[in-house]
C-alpha cells in the first residue's frame, strides 16, 4: 500500500501525489493527515515552511469538502498575498483529479470586484490574506456560516504583522466551524492564546524541535565592522559561485543600496521592497522563482510569505535584531531535505549574538575567515573549468568545424588553449581579485577598496560605504492597525496621533494610510514615545496596535534605478 494511502487519503488524491513524485510523506504529514482527515479535531502544528505543511493540511482538507455543496466550506488564512497565491496554486496540483472542487484566493492589492465575482460561482476553499477577508465578509461578499474548517497558516507572522483582530474576528464570526487547524513556525504568546480562546483540546504537534532551525542548514558566520559589511558581502558571493540566494537586510535603505551598488557592478540582484507596485513585485518574483535571477535582497517584512525551492544561501547582512526572526530567514534554504547554507556577517560586538542563536536553534554555528583574494579566484576559475567540462556539445553543429578547428590549433598545446580560455574569462576578475586586501584584518580604509578601483571612484561609492557604517536614515517605520476603514482621513489621522503622543508633526516623514493599516515614518528617537503612548489603547472598541514595522527608512518611489555596464567581474550562476 502507498504510504499516503496508509495514512488514510483517497485514491484521487493518491495519484495526484504520485504525479508530483512524493514517495513518502514527510514528518509533519505523517502526524497530522490522519488527524486531520477526522474533520473534528482541533490541531497544533508547529512546523517551519519546508517541511511540507501545505500538503499536510491541503490534502486532508480536500478530502473532506462535499463538492455536492457549493459555498464555502473551508477558509484557509494566511499572512501574505504570495503564500496565499502559493496555497492556491498547490491546492490546484493535488485536486487535479478530484472532480468539482474548486478553491479562490482572496487577497489585496487586487480587483475586489473580480474575486467577489469569482466568489459569487460558488467555492468550496476560499484561501485569504487577513486584510481583504474581512473587507469581502464587510461587503457581505462572502458567508463564513457554512465553514466547517479554518485553517491558520503562519500563525506567528500574521501576529508580527499586527493581524491579531483581524483572526480574532475571523474566529468569532466563524460560527460553526468543527475544527481549527493552526500551523506555525515558532508558539509565542499571542498565538497560545489563539489556541486557548478558540480551540477546544487541540492536539499538538511538533516537527523537529521547538523553534528549532533546520539540521540540514550550515550556519556561517563571519566577523566584519559595519564599513566592510558591503565588501565582505561580495566577496561571500563571489566565492560562492552557483549561489542562489536571497539577502536579507534590518532595514529597506540597505536593502536598496547594496542592491544598487552589487548591480551596478554587474551582478544579477533585484531588491523586494514595499515601494514596488504589485506587478514590479511579482515580476522580481517570477524571475527569482524561475532562476533567471540570482540574488534577491529584502527586508524580513518585504520577504514575508516567500517560499522559494532550491535556494542555496541565505545571507544576513546584517543579523536581526529578534533572534527568532533568524530561523525565519534561515528556513528559506534548505527546503524540503536539501541542504543549505546560512550566512551571516556580524560585527565582532556582536559574536555573543552568536551563543544565543546556538542555543536556540540548537546547532553549531561555525566562525569561517573572509576569503582572501586568492581563495576567490580560486574557486571561481574551478567552477569555470567545471562548467566548461560539462558543456553539452550534443547538440550543436560542432562537428562541421572540427577538422578546421584541429588544423588552427595544430601546433598550439592543450596547457596553452586552457590558459587562453582562462585569461579571456578571467582576466578581469583576476585583476580585480589579485591584490584584494584580506578583509579578516579588518582595518581597511574605504578608499583603498577594489570595489572603487573597479567600478570607478564615484563620490557615490564613498557615501554609501558612510551609510551602511552608520545604518542611520533618521527614520524608523511604525505599523498601526488603523486605516481608512476605521473612518480616518489622513489630517485627522496625523491629529490623532500626534495629539495621543505628545509629539510634533516635524518628526514625522511619509504616512502611508491603507484601508485597515498605516505605516507612519518617524524619527528614530521618537519612535518609542509614540509606541508606548498608542499601543493597546482603545479606538472605537478596538485594541490599537503599534510597533516598529521594519525600520527602514522608505526612499521617494520615483528614484530611478541605476543599471550601468560594470567590467565583467561577475560570472553567470548556472
Ligand atoms: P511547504 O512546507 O508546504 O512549503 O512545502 C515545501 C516543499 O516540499 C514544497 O515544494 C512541496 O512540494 C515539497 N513537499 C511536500 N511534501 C513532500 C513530500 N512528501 N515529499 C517530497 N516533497 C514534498
Amino acid at each position: 500500500m502507498n504510504a499516503f494511502e496508509a495514512l488514510g487519503l483517497n485514491e484521487q488524491l493518491v495519484q495526484a501525489i504520485t504525479d508530483l513524485g512524493f514517495e513518502t510523506p514527510t514528518s509533519i504529514q505523517e502526524k497530522a493527515i490522519p488527524v486531520l482527515l477526522s474533520g473534528t479535531t482541533d490541531f497544533i502544528g508547529l512546523a517551519q515552511t519546508g517541511t511540507g505543511k501545505t500538503a499536510a493540511f491541503g490534502f486532508p482538507l480536500l478530502q473532506l469538502i462535499d463538492p455536492a455543496q457549493r459555498h464555502p466550506q473551508a477558509l484557509i488564512v494566511c499572512p501574505t498575498r504570495e503564500l496565499c497565491l502559493q496555497i492556491t496554486n498547490d491546492l490546484d496540483t493535488y485536486k487535479k483529479h478530484s472532480r468539482g472542487l474548486f478553491s479562490e484566493a482572496v487577497y489585496g492589492g487586487a480587483s475586489i470586484m473580480m474575486q467577489i465575482r469569482n466568489l459569487k460561482k460558488g467555492v468550496h476553499i476560499v484561501v485569504a490574506t487577513p486584510g481583504r477577508l474581512i473587507d469581502l465578509i464587510e461587503r457581505k461578499a462572502i458567508d463564513l456560516q457554512k465553514v466547517k474548517y479554518v485553517v491558520l497558516d503562519e500563525a506567528d507572522e500574521m501576529l508580527n504583522m499586527g493581524f491579531r483582530d483581524d483572526i480574532d474576528f475571523v474566529l468569532k464570526n466563524t460560527i460553526n466551524r468543527e475544527s481549527t487547524w493552526l500551523f506555525s513556525a515558532t508558539m509565542p504568546p499571542e498565538v497560545r492564546a489563539i489556541s486557548r480562546n478558540y480551540m477546544d483540546n487541540p492536539k499538538e504537534v511538533t516537527v523537529g524541535k521547538k523553534n528549532t532551525a533546520n539540521v540540514n542548514i550550515d550556519h556561517q558566520y563571519f566577523v566584519a565592522p559595519a564599513q566592510q559589511r558591503y565588501e565582505t558581502l561580495k566577496r561571500l558571493i563571489d566565492f560562492n559561485p552557483g549561489m542562489y540566494g536571497i539577502i536579507f537586510t534590518r532595514t529597506k535603505a540597505d536593502a536598496q543600496e547594496v542592491s544598487e551598488r552589487l548591480a551596478k557592478a554587474g551582478y544579477d540582484i533585484e531588491a523586494l521592497h514595499g515601494d514596488l507596485t504589485q506587478q514590479q513585485r511579482d515580476k522580481v518574483m517570477g524571475r527569482f522563482r524561475s532562476k533567471n535571477l540570482q540574488l534577491l535582497i529584502a527586508t524580513d517584512v518585504a520577504a514575508r510569505g516567500i517560499d522559494v525551492d532550491g535556494v542555496t544561501h541565505v545571507i544576513n547582512f546584517e543579523l536581526p535584531d529578534d533572534m527568532e526572526v533568524y530561523t525565519h530567514r534561515s528556513g528559506r534554504t534548505a527546503r524540503a531535505g536539501k541542504t543549505g547554507i546560512c550566512i551571516s556577517i556580524c560585527h565582532s560586538r556582536e559574536t555573543f549574538k552568536i551563543k544565543s542563536l546556538e542555543r536556540l536553534t540548537n546547532a553549531q554555528f561555525h566562525k569561517l575567515d573572509i576569503p582572501s583574494g586568492k581563495d576567490v579566484c580560486r574557486k571561481q576559475f574551478f567552477f569555470f573549468m567545471d562548467k566548461l567540462m560539462q558543456a553539452d556539445v550534443s547538440q550543436g553543429d560542432y562537428e562541421t568545424y572540427l577538422p578546421d578547428l584541429v588544423k588552427k590549433f595544430a601546433d598550439v598545446s592543450k596547457e596553452e588553449v586552457l590558459q587562453r580560455v582562462a585569461a579571456l574569462e578571467f582576466d578581469h576578475f583576476l585583476k580585480y581579485y589579485e591584490n584584494a586586501e584580506d578583509l579578516n584584518r579588518g582595518d581597511i580604509r574605504g578608499d583603498r577598496r577594489p570595489d572603487r578601483r573597479m567600478e570607478g571612484a564615484s563620490s557615490s561609492g564613498s557615501r554609501s560605504e558612510r551609510s551602511f557604517g552608520k545604518r542611520d536614515s533618521g527614520y524608523t517605520r511604525l505599523f498601526i492597525n488603523l486605516g481608512i476603514k476605521d473612518g480616518f482621513y489622513k489630517a485627522s489621522f496625523l491629529q490623532f496621533i500626534l495629539d495621543e503622543s505628545d509629539l510634533k508633526k516635524e518628526v514625522l516623514g511619509k504616512i502611508d494610510m491603507r484601508d485597515m493599516n498605516s505605516w507612519i515614518e518617524i524619527d528614530k528617537a521618537d519612535a518609542g514615545k509614540m509606541i508606548s503612548a498608542i499601543d493597546g489603547k482603545r479606538y472605537n472598541n478596538r485594541i490599537v496596535r503599534m510597533n516598529e514595522a521594519d525600520g527602514g527608512f522608505k526612499r521617494p518611489a520615483d528614484e530611478p534605478r541605476k543599471r550601468t555596464f560594470a567590467p565583467k567581474e561577475r560570472r553567470s550562476f548556472r
